[in-house]
C-alpha cells in the first residue's frame, strides 16, 4: 500500500488480508511495538519515529524479509508503509524475485489539506491496533475500542508539526516509488477521499481485474 500518511493505508490494509486470507503487516506498527517494549531495535528507532523522519533501511528491509519467510505469508502478504524509499523498493524487488512473488503497489491519493484534518482526528486502539476516526466514524465513542473494548489512544507522531514533517518526507522520498512501480506496470491508484468501504470496493475491483490480466497473460 502506497500514500501518504493518512491516506487510509493501514485501514485498507486489515480489510484487504481479511478479504484475501493473508497477512497484513505494518512496518510502522511493528517499530511502535518495539518501541513499546524498549527492545534494542526500539530503542534505535523511538527518537526517528517522534521526529516524524524514516529509520534506515536496512531495519525495515529485514523485518519484511523475515516476516515474509513465515509460513503464513506464503500466500502473499499486504505490506503497509513499505517501501517507502527507492532503495527499500530496489532490496524488495530482489526479495521478491527469490520468494517467486509478483508485487502490486496500490497508490491511494489523498491531499495534504485532508491529510492534516484526518490525522488530527485520528484514535487507535491500544490493544487490536483498529483505526477510528472521530470526525466520520459515528460509532468512535473516544475512549474504547468497539471491538475488543481495549482504550483509543492518540499516535505521538499524529500531532500537526510532525505530521507536516511527515508529509514533507513522503513527497521527497516515498512518492517517487509511483514512477518506480508505473515503469514496472506494477502500480494502480485509487482516490483516497471517499469513505472506506467506497476506496475499498474500489481497490477489490483494481485487483481483481489486474490478476485477471495476468493469468490471460
Ligand atoms: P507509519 O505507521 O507507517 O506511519 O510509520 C510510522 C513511522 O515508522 C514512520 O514515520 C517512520 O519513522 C517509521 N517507518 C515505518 N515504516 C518505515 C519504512 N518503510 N521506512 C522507514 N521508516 C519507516
Amino acid at each position: 500500500m502506497l500514500g501518504p500518511p493518512g491516506a487510509g493505508k493501514g485501514t485498507q490494509a486489515r480489510r484487504l488480508a481479511a478479504r484475501y486470507g493473508c497477512p497484513s503487516v505494518s512496518t510502522g506498527d511493528v517499530l511502535r511495538d518495539a518501541v513499546k517494549r524498549q527492545s534494542d531495535l526500539g530503542k534505535k528507532a523511538q527518537k526517528l519515529m517522534e521526529a516524524g523522519v524514516l529509520v534506515p533501511d536496512n531495519i525495515v528491509d529485514e523485518i519484511v524479509r523475515s516476516r515474509l519467510a513465515d509460513q503464513d505469508s506464503q500466500r502473499g502478504i499486504i505490506l503497509d508503509g513499505y517501501p517507502r524509499t527507492i532503495s527499500q523498493a530496489e532490496f524488495f524487488e530482489k526479495l521478491a524475485v527469490q520468494e517467486g512473488i509478483t508485487p502490486l503497489a496500490v497508490g491511494i491519493i489523498v491531499d495534504d489539506d485532508v491529510i492534516v484534518k484526518r490525522l488530527s482526528a485520528r484514535w487507535n486502539c491500544a490493544r487490536c491496533g483498529k483505526i477510528y476516526n472521530a470526525g466520520s466514524d459515528a460509532e468512535c465513542r473516544r475512549d474504547r475500542c468497539l471491538d475488543c473494548g481495549a482504550p483509543l489512544t492518540q499516535r505521538e507522531d499524529d500531532r500537526p508539526d510532525v505530521v507536516r514533517e511527515r508529509l514533507l518526507i513522503y513527497h521527497a522520498t516515498t512518492r517517487p516509488l509511483i514512477e518506480f512501480y508505473q515503469y514496472r506496470g506494477q502500480y494502480v491508484e485509487v482516490d483516497g477521499k471517499g469513505d472506506a468501504d467506497r476506496v475499498f470496493d474500489a481497490i477489490v475491483g483494481i485487483v481483481n481485474g489486474k490478476e485477471q490480466e495476468r493469468t490471460a497473460s
